[in-house]
């Protein structure tokens, strides 16, 4: 004898139904099949949606009505399309009754639990009934039995609960004389010892069928679904989630418990006891493996098996120094929980035994409040206990494997990957059996808390980076282009699956939770809707996805006065606008504290030459232990092209011109000529080595005349150059008098900074540097004599990207 299960969506649309028949069609060749049948998928809920509309005298239950008999009207004419009169009449009259019920309910404008279970009751009623005369219609040995005839239980409507002696009996006795090869039970639904129909609670079809198959001891039960098993955990919140092949009892029973749908809890009990397996399978895909629930050991399995939530939590917390030490508290307080038939779904109690903490489904929350106000009135207004605390809009998460207990860190690992994702836990409990781990977190953070836990536990190999892009002119372009390149290497060879989640220039922006797609993005940009530096941050914050990363390619300060917030909500920001870290030392401090304080990476290292790992190697030496004493650097590009090619034979004005043309110098080469911009760059690097500047501390001796300084436009400041062609030749033509070549260096030494234009020596490491190359030395106390060099390219849109690209694929090993 085979008990096999089919749910909502296995009985939801006449295909599904075909699907279902040809499997029962299949079993029923070698074995007896008794089928447990769902409501067609959504009926219950349209039910009591009806009920409700009625009771609140409000019409629109007549249309409910109406899509529900729609709906079983298009699905039996599509399953036997031309002898259906009878099948149909049948149909016709039930939902007559249907109409009747629900027009009751409007009129004494009430539904009490009774009448709601009648109600619900129609759901399998019908999908049953459909589904067996449609197989006898095919020529199947098939009969339907109503299995509230079987099924007893107590009049605890809406989940009542199940009397077993009276139950098994009857089941045991009818299938013991039944013929049929297949037998359809509609499932859920129940009857009191009194008559009354009564229903085993939402989700109980797997339940009927648990109990069912206990009752004849058969040898195994199928739960057929829409899915292929119970996965690692809701494939709905985390599409990277998998099924597992092989669960045991207690496992299943710990994950249903703490929400995964898929296995309605209490269905476990009836089959453990006689070690019956329960094989998950889905309806769609019969060839899929799907869960096996048994006894059987796991193999080497996972420590950890699943991760499950329960939204719609309320956690109450009942403390006060009059519960320190004094029996029956806790008692007291369950006590009056079961009495109010209220369930709890966690508890932790502090060992200071100050404070005990529960977790509760939301809508109980009110009714458990007054209740447990009422118990404990007189130690209230004693003040030896506080008023109940409620707190609401939280969730369980849950770790469950029963090979957790001997494995160490497991509890360390989930709350630091918590905690890096910025996820508040306000409560944890753990079994002593340590089968399963829960937190209570915000409903907010559930999504995010799943798969970054999913990742940790179950993809340990693969890193999800969501990357959010302000500014994709010059550099960002290249940017997405490099990611784009690179994404597969990414994912095979470093197990980073990157992701452009956002992008964004100065007039669109568009997103994509599930990554934008790089073909077209910049036509898809185009057509995006309107950019907004607060929408962008908005929309990131929204999404509330693991590991984000703002990447800012802009020059913007508004765009930058935004980090606090994004770091704020554990976004890493990636920028390589100087302003920020160039700004007040109290800016650029807090910006590092809030980084630490959010665990939220902070990189720009292309703030100083470009892609070099300039600022990278100096935090290396820092976190190390070395401690820099000085730092010599040539770090302007524009400069150096600017004193590469002037010399006697051309005028500084024209090379300052050629420079602008080619693009080395800002639209302004005001900003490269008068040194701020190296200034803005010693004056990072002389804060990543640890000393608190400001800009105003920086010494910058001007090589320019008062009168270019003076010059208050572009235009009038190419004119000064003229004017000024002899003070340049001087500059040059001293340095050619002492065998050495003009560069502009930034200095830091003990503690003090200054930049300006120096004659280097044959021989200088700075002596040779050509074209836009950056160099910078540092003199630590491991590097005294010998500094540590770094030379290349320090400017540039594709050195710059790949700069930043670094630092991206930084933030994900941070
Ligand atoms: P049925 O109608 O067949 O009884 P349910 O809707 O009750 O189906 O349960 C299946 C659903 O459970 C899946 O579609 C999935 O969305 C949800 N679910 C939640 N957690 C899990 C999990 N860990 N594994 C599989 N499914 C899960
Ligand atoms: N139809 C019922 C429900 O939706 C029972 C079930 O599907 O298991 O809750
Ligand atoms: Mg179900």
């Amino acid at each position: 004898m085979n008990v096999l299960k089919f749910g909502g969506t296995s009985v939801g649309s006449a295909k599904n139904i075909n699907s279902v028949i040809s499997i029962l069609d299949d079993y029923s060749k070698t074995d007896k099949v008794i089928c447990v049948v769902s409501a067609v998928g959504g009926i219950t809920d349209k039910l009591l949606k009806a009920g409700e509309l009625a009771q609140t005298k409000n019409k629109d239950y007549i249309s409910e009505f109406e899509t529900i008999s729609e709906i079983h009207h298009t699905i039996l004419s599509k399953l036997v399309p031309s002898e259906g009169d009878a099948i149909s009449n049948h149909l016709n009259d039930k939902l007559q009754e249907l109409r009747n019920l629900l027009d009751g309910i409007f009129l004494i404008n009430e539904i009490s639990p009774k009448t709601s279970d009648k109600l619900v009751s129609f759901g399998e009623l019908l999908s049953s009934f459909m589904i067996a005369e449609t197989m006898k219609k095919r020529g199947l040995d098939c009969l339907r039995k109503n299995s509230q005839e079987l099924i007893v239980t107590n009049s605890n409507f809406t989940k009542a609960e199940v009397l077993y002696d009276q139950t098994n009996q009857n089941i045991r006795h009818y299938f013991s004389e039944a013929k049929q090869q297949i037998t359809i039970l509609p499932g859920f639904i129940s009857k009191s010892e009194q008559g009354e129909i009564t229903t085993l609670g939402r989700g109980g079809s797997d339940f009927t069928a648990a109990i069912v198959a206990a009752a004849l001891n058969v040898n195994r039960l199928e739960i057929w679904t829409d899915v292929s098993g119970m996965y690692t955990t809701n494939p709905k919140m985390v599409k990277q989630a998998f099924p597992i092949e092989h669960l045991s009892y207690q496992e299943a029973m710990e994950l249903s418990h703490f929400g995964a749908k898929v296995l309605y809890p209490p269905t476990v009990q009836p089959v453990l006891n006689l070690n019956i397996p329960i094989h998950i399978k889905n309806t769609l895909e019969p060839e899929a493996f799907g869960t096996k629930i048994s006894n059987d050991s796991n193999g080497n399995s996972n420590a950890v098996k699943g991760i499950s939530n329960i939204n719609n939590i309320a956690l109450l917390t009942l403390q006060g120094n009059g519960m320190v030490g004094i029996p029956g508290f806790s008692k007291r307080l369950f006590e009056t929980l079961a009495q109010e038939k209220i369930n709890v779904i966690f508890i932790t109690q502090a060992s200071s035994e100050h404070s005990i903490c529960f977790g509760i489904d939301i809508k109980d929350s009110q009714r458990a409040k007054k209740a447990i106000d009422s118990t404990f009135e007189n130690e209230i207004s004693l003040h030896k206990i506080d008023p109940i605390i409620v707190e609401t809009d939280l969730s369980i998460i849950a770790l469950v494997g029963d090979k957790m207990k001997s494995h160490q860190g497991i509890s360390g690992k989930m709350f630091s990957t918590l905690g890096k994702n910025n996820i508040n836990i306000r409560a944890i409990a753990q079994g002593a059996s340590e089968k399963n781990i829960s937190a209570v977190i915000s409903e907010n953070d559930v999504k995010k808390a799943l798969n970054t836990l999913h990742e940790r536990f179950f993809e340990a190999k693969t890193k999800q980076l969501n990357v959010f892009i302000t500014g994709v002119g010059n550099v960002g372009e290249r940017l997405v282009e490099q990611i784009k390149q690179q994404r597969k290497y990414l994912k095979e060879q470093l197990k980073i699956n990157l992701k452009i989640v956002g992008l964004s220039n100065s007039r669109t922006m568009i997103f994509d939770e599930g990554g934008l797609s790089l073909k077209d993005w910049k036509t898809n940009l185009a057509s995006g809707e309107k950019a907004s530096l607060n929408g962008f941050l908005e929309q990131a914050i929204k999404l509330n996805l693991r590991n984000s990363i703002f990447v800012d390619v802009t020059a913007n300060e508004d765009v930058s006065n935004l980090y606090a917030a994004y770091l704020k909500h554990s976004i890493a920001v990636v920028a390589c606008n100087k302003i920020a870290c160039s700004s007040a030392f109290e800016n650029y401090n807090s910006l590092k504290e809030l980084s630490r304080k959010y665990n939220a990476p902070f990189l720009f290292e292309t703030n100083v030459g470009a892609g070099l790992p300039v600022i990278d190697t100096l935090n290396n030496l820092v976190a190390s232990g070395d401690k820099i004493t000085s730092i010599q650097a040539v770090l302007s590009g524009s400069l150096n092209f600017v004193f590469n090619n002037f010399n006697d034979s051309t005028k500084f004005h024209d090379v300052v011109k050629q420079a602008q043309k080619e693009g080395y110098t800002e639209p302004d080469p005001r900003i490269d000529l008068s040194g701020v911009d190296v200034a803005r760059k010693i004056l990072i690097l002389a804060r990543e080595s640890g000393t608190e500047m400001n800009l105003s501390d920086i010494e910058n001796t001007s090589f320019l005349t008062k009168a270019n300084l003076d010059s208050n436009s572009v235009e009038d400041f190419y004119n000064t150059l003229i004017d000024d062609e002899a003070h340049f030749q001087k500059l040059y033509s001293s340095a050619k008098a002492n065998d050495c070549q003009l560069k502009y260096v930034a200095e830091f030494n003990n503690g003090k900074a200054k930049v300006g234009l120096k004659e280097i020596p044959k021989g200088h490491p700075f002596y040779n540097l050509e074209g836009k190359d950056n160099i910078v030395m540092y003199y630590t106390q491991r590097y005294p004599e010998q500094p540590m060099i770094i030379k290349g390219a320090g400017a540039g849109a594709d050195v710059t990207a790949s700069g930043l690209f670094a630092d991206i694929i930084r933030t994900g090993n941070k």
